[in-house]
């Protein structure tokens, strides 16, 4: 490709440019190239370890929230996880650090707003990010000490990955089972049939690179010598790439990388490039998943279409790739969308649509889910390609990817380190050279260049190369009525297998060995030898983020970079009928799907592109803090560079006031389809959050509201409606009418409040006039209401515990109870309680004892309600009593202490102070009336909260109180009629 030259813009980066002399050495390291790229303003620079052959990638950018990665290079051998069980095993604990999970236990002895390991297709790598110079140097210790030095004991494989054991260790006699955190992680993912769908499609499409997560028929295969030569195989220096980011000395890093990797000698990686199936006529796959019992049952399959498109290593290829696929299916104006999902061929698109360029090959895909003919699917697509060969692009449709891009260069992120290690990190691993990939105005030059010259050809290049008569991969997804049965089946069937082989000795032994493990479970660690931030590392005094408020305009003076960031806002506290409520979601979507009658929303969205980085709308419900009433609130935001600000109060305009329902109708069924398609899905990706939201609804009526906005009796709604979209008259009675309705009562000039984020006092002075004429521009009546958000009703209690069914194999637990309000310093000390909880007991009882994925305790403060929870839990009963008993464990068992109390602090305040982006500066004060003194008070509580305030909370609000119990999952044989109450969905 054609590459322009760069040059250092301005002095600081010439400064910087000084800083990395090309061939210079420092700790065992050379500098091998340097690279600025102004228009991030950072500076690259690539280095080489010299003894081992390591690179390390460090960016040096003004920015204070740092980022530390090291990543492997992991080809999975088989489908056991071995990759995945080994990422968790890893931060078991280490040679210098050796207690149980270190890396968990860090979490609350750091200030990171970050910390994590992830497993990819062929990779496996760990990042963190903190603002803190003395978290960045101990986690680092950490990090490496994990992944160098894990110690891998024979328990923790039995603990993480998998093992047999009895159901109940108090009873010898209980069944064996198996159990594992990997194991039930699994088990979990595979509950959702969008994960399976992706899941599938990825082994069938590179059967070279197996499941790296690990599927659980394979898992109980892995065996613990695997596990340890996969570690010393892959786990070397040589195969590791480190990754830096903001604004600590590079030195630090490499100096303490070099101690660590001068210990090895050069290897060279086993860990090549692995190939994705070769095929050289059409391949076609059906595999069968779960049922989704939100969708009717011809509206089952998933189906897609996917071709090879090149190597991500040609990174400019690849960018232009994804600008077709962009082009092809990005939005309401893009012809798939528009033939696939608007004509009702398919709901949605499937998981895997658009590019994938994160293994050692391109995809171009095209799938949808919720498809009847696939047949229809085919052709269409195939028809679609050969008009893209015949009718160009619109040259607006490329100029406003093109905008999107420059956009996002100015749109600071806080998070932006982390962002930019996930974009390399996948092709890094594989051969793509980063710098490549960094060259961010080189791509954009280059292509608007390319553009220019060749316009679409450009793309039918690309599509007669790769696509058109080229094999296709087909790859399908039937549900199956007894897919969950068959996996319990398959399950039971694998778990005789291997009990057949066992002698009672060998029973003996798994007996010794759980209650082995749980008495190291039990164990209570010194885990003083591990690196720790001071209390007083917090600062008493928070940041303060001034906001203007003016009339019913307020603003934000800050570094925005040019853009400005608007928002605007509507109470709705008295403004709804409560036979509306239901419809309050689906009305929101409505407004950013739809269109208007003089404009389709494609028309909208094409202008919005161009012009904006977005508009958005949404109706939500909080708590008030300082009434601690509900606060039912519609909003709406957008931003744009500061001279294009009009467009986003125009479409504003647009798409509140002029949003045309009745004419709209037929686009209104394809939202509610899509919708409905990913009801199941969300589920069971979150299924803690449902189960949570619908115990604390019994108990707030902030909850029981957001139960109806976006809990399970939402996604029964939007079901509901799905299912009536072909009568005519029902449709026009229960879904337009409703929706019409309502808008009159949302959508008016009384009570708008606005919110301007921006960098110039005359930037302010222009947009408060633009939104003072669009202000001009709303209804000025409202219809009559006499129903008030605080009177909602509150989902009765009858004692019983709640089981949302639903045909998973695992289950989400919830628990919820009262707790203070905002301002109350009893609601400091629960946020504490929750934090200890979940680190001192329910983490240990839950997850490693339990076998559930996740569980803890979460208080949310403006609400004032303690909530428990657990994630891909095999033993949801179990963990409800852990729950309800949480209380006296508090004032009988539990023997926490100072540094306990600290390291609670320390975890809340990651979060607290985690670094934000301009944009969000002040939002707290405009959304929820969090002001800068009431944020600084609770500061100052959460700070203050001693011991004795914690055990104090504990018995007064958890001991004896009234909670709620709901459960997502299957039905279970000890849920009795009589202790519970099932809710089905149908
Ligand atoms: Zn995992």
């Amino acid at each position: 490709m054609l590459r322009f030259k760069r040059l250092a813009s301005h002095y600081n980066q010439a400064r910087l440019l000084r800083k990395y002399p090309v061939g210079g050495t420092f700790h065992g390291y050379e500098v091998q190239r340097v690279l600025p790229v102004p228009e991030m303003k950072f500076i690259a620079v690539d280095l080489k370890h010299l003894q081992t052959g390591s690179q390390h990638l460090h960016i040096d950018r003004d920015d204070r929230n740092n980022v530390f990665s090291i990543a492997f290079k992991t080809n999975p051998p088989d489908a056991t996880g071995v990759p995945h069980i080994l990422e968790h095993t890893t931060l078991c604990g280490s040679h210098k650090y050796p207690v149980r999970d270190p890396f968990f236990k860090m979490l609350n002895r750091s200030l990171a707003n970050f910390m994590n390991a992830m497993t990819g297709h062929d990779y496996t790598f760990y990042p963190f990010a903190t603002a803190n110079k003395a978290d960045f140097s101990n986690l680092r210790d950490v990090y490496l000490d994990a992944t160098f030095r894990p110690l891998l004991n024979h328990q923790d494989f039995l603990q993480e990955g998998w093992r047999l054991e009895q159901s109940n260790l108090e009873d010898p006699k209980s069944e064996i089972i198996f159990k594992g955190v990997v194991y039930n992680e699994m088990k979990g993912q595979v509950s959702s049939s969008n994960y399976q769908f992706w899941t599938k499609f990825q082994e069938r499409i590179y059967p070279s690179l197996n499941n790296s997560g690990g599927d659980p028929q394979k898992i109980t295969d892995l065996q613990y010598s695997d596990l340890v030569d996969f570690h010393s195989k892959n786990y070397h220096p040589s195969n590791a790439k480190t990754f830096t980011y903001g604004n600590f000395p590079l030195e630090d890093t490499l100096n303490r990388l070099n101690e660590e990797f001068k210990l090895h000698g050069k290897r060279k990686t086993s860990a090549g490039v692995r190939k994705p199936l070769d095929f050289d006529s059409d391949v076609r796959i059906v595999e069968k998943g779960q049922i989704d019992t939100m969708l009717p049952m011809d509206k089952q399959l998933k189906t897609s279409m996917t071709w090879l498109c090149g190597d991500p290593s040609d990174v400019y290829n690849t960018f232009v790739l994804r600008i077709l696929g962009n082009l092809l299916m990005d939005g309401h104006s893009s012809p798939f969308y528009q033939q696939l999902i608007e004509t009702g061929i398919g709901y949605e698109f499937s998981v895997n649509s658009g590019v994938d360029s994160t293994t050692a090959a391109n995809f171009l895909s095209v799938g949808v889910q919720g498809c009847g003919d696939v047949k229809r699917f085919e052709q269409t697509v195939r028809s679609i390609f050969k008009d893209v060969l015949e009718k160009p692009f619109e040259s607006d449709k490329v100029e406003a990817i093109i905008q999107q891009l420059e956009l996002s260069k100015k749109n600071q992120r806080a998070d932006f380190g982390l962002q930019l290690l996930y974009s390399l990190v996948p092709g890094w691993t594989n051969k793509t050279d980063p710098f490549d990939t960094l060259v961010f105005d080189d791509i954009l030059s280059q292509f608007r260049y390319d553009w220019a010259e060749k316009g679409n050809e450009l793309f039918r290049e690309l599509i007669r190369q790769y696509v058109l008569d080229k094999p296709c991969f087909h790859f399908s997804m039937e549900a199956d009525q007894d897919f969950s049965q068959a996996a319990e089946l398959e399950e039971a069937e694998r778990l005789r297998a291997k009990l057949s082989q066992l002698d009672d000795t060998d029973k003996k032994t798994i007996l010794n060995r759980g209650l082995q493990l749980q008495e190291k479970q039990n164990e209570i660690e010194d885990v003083s030898c591990l690196p720790s931030l001071k209390i007083d590392d917090i600062p008493r005094a928070g940041e303060m983020y001034d906001v203007i408020s003016k009339a019913h305009v307020s603003h934000r003076l800050t570094d925005t970079n040019g853009i400005t960031y608007l928002r605007g806002k509507r109470s709705l506290n008295n403004a709804i009928p409560k036979h509306l409520y239901p419809y309050l979601s689906l009305f929101a979507d409505c407004l950013t799907s739809l269109g208007t009658t003089d404009e389709t929303y494609s028309q909208i969205e094409d202008t919005m592109k161009l012009h904006t980085g977005g508009i958005s709308t949404n109706v939500s419900v909080h708590t008030n803090p300082a009434n601690a009433e509900p606060e039912l609130q519609f909003s709406f935001e957008g931003f744009a560079l500061n001279q294009k600000t009009e467009y986003v109060l125009d479409i504003w305009r647009k798409v509140l006031v002029e949003t045309d329902i009745t004419k709209n109708s037929e686009k209104l069924k394809v939202l509610i389809r899509s919708l409905a398609s990913s009801n199941t899905a969300t589920v069971a990706e979150s299924g803690h959050s449902f189960a949570r939201n619908y115990a604390g609804s019994h108990l707030t009526t902030a909850r029981a509201i957001n139960e109806t906005l976006g809990g399970v009796e939402q996604l029964q709604l939007i079901t509901r409606l799905a299912s009536i979209l072909d009568d005519p008259v029902l449709f026009q009675s229960e879904v337009v009418d409703k929706l019409n309705e309502l808008k009159t009562h949302v959508i008016s000039k009384e009570g708008m409040a606005f919110f301007i984020t921006c960098d110039t006092d005359k930037q302010v002075s222009r947009v408060e006039s633009q939104i003072h004429q669009f202000v001009q521009s709303l209804p000025e009546k409202i219809a009559a209401n006499s129903f008030a958000a605080r009177d909602y009703d509150l989902i009765p209690q009858n004692g019983k515990y709640k089981l949302i069914e639903f045909p998973f194999q695992v289950h989400y637990a919830a628990q919820s109870s009262l707790g203070a309000s905002y301002s109350h310093p009893d609601g400091a000390s629960l946020q504490v309680l929750a934090n200890m909880l979940t680190f001192k007991h329910l983490h240990r009882e839950v997850r490693e004892k339990g076998g559930a994925y996740g569980g803890g305790a979460v208080y949310s403060a403006l609400e004032g309600l303690m909530s428990f929870y657990s994630y891909r839990d095999p033993h949801p009963i179990n963990s409800i009593e852990i729950f309800a008993n949480s209380g006296e464990y508090v004032l009988e068992k539990a023997d926490w202490g100072a540094a306990d109390l600290d390291q609670a602090k320390l975890t809340i305040f990651q979060q607290v102070d985690a670094p934000i982006s301009p944009s969000s500066e002040g939002t707290v004060h405009f959304t929820y009336g969090i002001t800068n003194a009431l944020r600084q008070k609770r500061r100052e509580q959460l700070l203050d909260v001693t011991l004795s305030d914690v055990r104090d909370v504990a018995e007064r609000y958890l001991v004896g109180k009234n909670s709620v119990s709901a459960v997502v999952g299957p039905r279970i044989t000890e849920m009795s009629n009589e202790q519970w109450e099932i809710k089905q969905l149908q």
